[in-house]
This record gives C-alpha cells, structure tokens and sequence, in this order.
C-alpha cells in the first residue's frame, strides 16, 4: 500500500490557493486517498492582496483549473489587459510633452524569413512609428480602448494575446471555492509554534488554537512574515536595494463613473521617485504610489498619489505597504519550500508576483518526489527561482536605468554601479544588434528578446545598423509588411468591442 503522503500550506492569499488549488489538480488529489492536501489560514492575519495586474499565463491557469472565464471575470471584478503604457519614464513632463509607451503583449508581427527589427531599426527615428505601434497592431487597439476579443470567442481565447486585472482578494476566495472542489481541507488558525527536529527538519506546526499539524511537505505561503522559511528554518534573504529602491507601496480605489473610459492595460506613470500604477477594475480604479523611502518621505508620496487621482479624491484613504525588494536564494529548505511573498518580491512593475506563483507551483506539482527524501528537488529547484528572480531583476532595472529624467531617484537608478552586470554586458551588446533569442535561456526567464525590444525602444534606447546597412536590402518588402501591420489595426479597431461594453456583457451574463 503507498504510504500516506500529507502536503500543509501555510496562508490563505493567493499564493496560498492558488498552490492548494494547482496541486489538487496536478496530483489528482480526489482519486488518491494517500494523499492529503490542507490549507491553514490565519483568520487575524490579512493578506496583501491589491488591485492587481497579470501575465498572460494566468489564462493557461485559471483553464487547467477548471475555472470558467466568465464567472471568474465576474468573481473577482476583473478587466482584460493588453499590456503596460509607460508614461514619462524616457523623460520628465516639460509642460509641452508628455512621453509614453506600450509594452503589449503581443510579440512583434513575425513575417516569414524577413526579420522587421532592423528595417525599423534603420528608419529615420524623427519621422518613424513608435516601436510598439510599428510592430504589433495591438498597441493601437489598447490605445483605442477596444477589448483584445469578441464576446462569442471561445473561453481564454482571443486574437490578440490578454491577460486580467482583477481584485487579489476575490480571486483568492474563488480559489478556495476551487480547491475545496478538488479536495482541499480548509482550517483556520494561526500559527504560534515551529518545532525543527534535531536534524534542522520540521517536526509540527501549532496554533493559536491548540491544532498541531505534522506533514511530509510543508509548504509557506505566509506572505511577508515568511513564518516557516524565514522565521523558522532561517534561509537567508537576498537585497535586491542595490538594484532596484522602490521599498514603499500606497495603494487606494478610485470609483469609477459610468462613461469613464475602460483601459484595457496598466497606466505606469514615472514619478519622482518611483511610479503610480493604475489599473481597471470593473467598478473601481486601483491606483497605487510605488517610491523609494530612501528618495521621497511618505507625506510626499501621499501627496503624489492624491493629486494623480485627481480633485475630489484628496481624502481616500491609503493603505501603506513596506516591503523589502529580493528573495531567498534557498526557497527549498529540507521539507519546506515558499511560494509567493513568502520566497521573495521585487516590486509590482511588470507584474511578477503571480507569475512567479504559477512558476514555483507548477515545479513543485511536476518535481515532488513519489518516494524518498522530500529535499531532492531542492537543490534544482532553488536554482531556477533564484536564475528567475535575477533575470526578472535584470527586466525591471532596464526600464529605471535607461531614464533621461533628472531626479536623484533616476540619476541613482542610471549609476552603473547599480546596474547588474549581466545586463550591463547585454546593453553594450545591443548598440551593435537588436536582443535576439539566444541572449536569454527559456526556462529560467520571465520574459522573452521581445519584451526587452518593446522596452529598450519605447525609451529611445539607439541600436546603431548604420554601419552594416547594405545586409538589409529588403527595406521595401519591410515597408509592405509595415503597412499591412496599420491596415490589420484599422480594422481590428473597427471589428473589436469597446472595452467597457465587453465587460460590462460578461457581467451581465449575456
Ligand atoms: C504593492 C504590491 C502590489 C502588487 N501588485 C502585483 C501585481 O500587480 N501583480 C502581481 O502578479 N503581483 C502583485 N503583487 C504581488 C502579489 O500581491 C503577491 O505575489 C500575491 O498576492 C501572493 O501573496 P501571498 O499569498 O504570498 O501573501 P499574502 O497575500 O500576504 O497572504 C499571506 C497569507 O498567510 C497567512 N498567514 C500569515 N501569517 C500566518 C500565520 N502565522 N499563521 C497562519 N497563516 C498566516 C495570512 O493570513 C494570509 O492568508 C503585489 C504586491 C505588492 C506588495
């Protein structure tokens, strides 16, 4: 008879759920009696959870799961997101200008055996389009406010690659509604109590309300508190503050009128010392001031958050969230491993928070051992998180170090004593030649050669062909597929629904 296998997860955010749900799942938990899976949750202890952005992936996700799009959407108040629109990050606002780009997430228009990047490359840059626009015809249907699908498409399918916006706090009970259906136990309680054995091991868990718990995997998804893989077993945090400052976030809801206009991505929009997100909710925006308190006071940052939401909004209230920008190089220590805040943060641009849960829990399902020590995936697995985090690092200086803007927060950020030096290694390459696949090895990225592409030229970042331009010849074959590119916008701005009204149908069950 195979033995009694017993998984604990600590914390009930979304990290929490979604690792009970997705393990459920993977391990076919409702046809295995020897294998339990439980999830304890502190009632007294709440969870971060914001308005929030996401990946692409979450769409392979959320379908795995055996989620329904529709109600998920209507679940956790959730909109469609074509991308990120960065504003004023190249430069500050002179009161003449005020500079923006898109980061979609569609790649570039792939045109068999003609790569377009050098035919763009080599346009004269006063008179071309913007990279993005040039590129994709999504940008123009996300700056038209158009929805990247059409009602009848069939669920997490759509023309244009999309991901959501949603409520962090709602997704996560619809989580919990799922993991309960796959087979899931739910207990609440705090945990008072870590009892290591003599060989560093976790024995058992105790609560607050007299419950022990002993299990062959523990695995924590206690957010910031990191109960058993920081307080408890000790794995050393690595800082990301040399790289990256944001430390501080404030965040708020902004109702959302009737005619309002519906984004379909994030708004990013520099600021002195850090940036404000804003993303739609149905119903509400979520709008958040991320600083560094090293370069800003947190009055200041409230004043930059309260006049970004505009007149009449200078008393919502703010909720203030610290947190330390890095990770643990050791995520998987003996029979624990972290997922989620627990394992590490770096901040919330570009929305790596829950990509990074689907990546770790989508390892752990496929790496955990049917027999044996529960450590042996340990050493394989703490190496892809820590070559993620790094990577993601390396993404996220990109767009602070690049910045024109003069503020000391921006002046430190383009120190090259901050900029990590693989990345610094790679910027030198790509004044020479465009980022191409065989910088970035799959498996332990986030993001692709195209969405450095999408960042470096959005910022104005100069790749100089000049000197090898007679090994482009095929400029005016480009320039056809260039202007199929504008033509598939017109008409997918034409065909596409407006945003809003897209959301405003799935919610009204139609
Ligand atoms: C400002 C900010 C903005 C963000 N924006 C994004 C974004 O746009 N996109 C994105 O993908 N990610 C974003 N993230 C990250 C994202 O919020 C998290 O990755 C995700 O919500 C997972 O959080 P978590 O479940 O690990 O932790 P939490 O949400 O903090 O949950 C922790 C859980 O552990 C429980 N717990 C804690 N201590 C104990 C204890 N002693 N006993 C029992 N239970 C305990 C709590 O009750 C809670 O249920 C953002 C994060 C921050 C800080």
């Amino acid at each position: 008879m195979t033995p009694k296998r017993r998984i604990l997860i600590v914390g009930g955010g979304t990290a929490g759920w979604l690792t009970a749900a997705y393990l459920a799942k993977a391990l076919k938990l409702a046809e295995r009696p020897h294998l339990e899976v439980t999830l304890l949750e502190s009632p007294d202890i709440s969870s971060v959870g914001v308005g929030e952005g996401t990946f692409p992936t979450i769409r392979t996700t959320l379908q795995y799961l055996g989620i329904d799009e529709s109600a998920f959407i209507r679940a956790t108040s959730a909109t469609l997101k074509q991308g990120i629109r960065f504003v004023d990050w190249a430069h500050a606002p002179d009161g003449r200008r005020q500079h923006s780009f898109f980061h979609p997430f569609e790649a570039p228009f792939f045109a068999e055996d003609l790569n377009l990047v050098p035919y763009w490359l080599l346009q004269d840059p006063a008179a071309r389009a913007p990279f993005a626009e040039a590129m994709t015809l999504q940008a123009r249907v996300a700056a038209a406010h158009r929805a990247p699908r059409r009602a009848g498409e069939a669920p997490y399918t759509a023309p244009l690659n999309y991901a959501y916006h949603f409520d962090a706090i709602k997704l996560a009970r619809l989580l919990a509604e799922r993991a309960a259906q796959l087979g899931v136990q739910h207990v609440q309680g705090t945990v008072s109590a870590v009892t290591l054995d003599d060989q560093g091991v976790i024995g058992h868990i105790d609560t607050d309300r007299a419950q022990r718990f002993e299990a062959d995997l523990y695995i924590d998804c206690s957010g910031f508190r990191a109960e058993l893989i920081g307080r408890a077993l000790g794995s050393p945090f690595t800082s990301a503050r040399g790289q990256l400052f944001a430390d501080r976030a404030l965040a708020c809801k902004v109702p959302l009128g009737d005619e309002a206009v519906m984004e379909s991505c994030t708004i990013a929009t520099a600021h002195e010392a850090g940036w404000l997100w804003e993303i739609g909710l149905n119903g509400a925006r979520g709008v958040g001031c991320v600083y560094s308190s090293s370069h800003v006071s947190d009055e200041r940052a409230a004043e930059i958050l309260h006049r970004y939401c505009g007149a009449g909004h200078e008393d919502l209230p703010l909720r203030s969230i610290p947190f330390a920008p890095g990770y643990r190089e050791q995520q998987w220590v003996k029979n624990c491993v972290a997922v989620g805040l627990s394992a590490g943060f770096l901040e919330p641009l570009e929305a790596t928070g829950l990509v990074l849960i689907e990546a770790a829990v989508g390892m752990i399902a496929e790496m955990l051992p049917h027999s044996g020590p529960m450590h042996a995936p340990a050493r394989r697995f703490n190496e892809l998180m820590t070559a993620r985090f790094e990577n993601i690092i390396n993404f996220l200086k990109l767009h602070y170090c690049l910045s024109q803007r003069p503020e000391p927060f921006w002046r430190d950020n383009a120190d090259p004593a901050t900029i990590p030096e693989r990345l610094a290694g790679l910027l030198e390459e790509w004044r020479l030649r465009p980022p191409g696949r065989f910088d970035f090895v799959l498996d332990t990225e986030t993001f692709a050669f195209f969405n450095y592409q999408y960042i470096l030229y959005g910022m104005g970042f100069a790749t100089d062909l000049s000197a090898g331009r007679d090994d482009f010849p095929r400029a005016d074959e480009a320039a056809k597929v260039f202007a199929k590119i504008q033509r598939y916008a017109d008409r997918a701005v034409a065909d596409l629904p407006a945003h809003r009204a897209l959301i405003q149908q799935i919610n009204a069950g139609r």
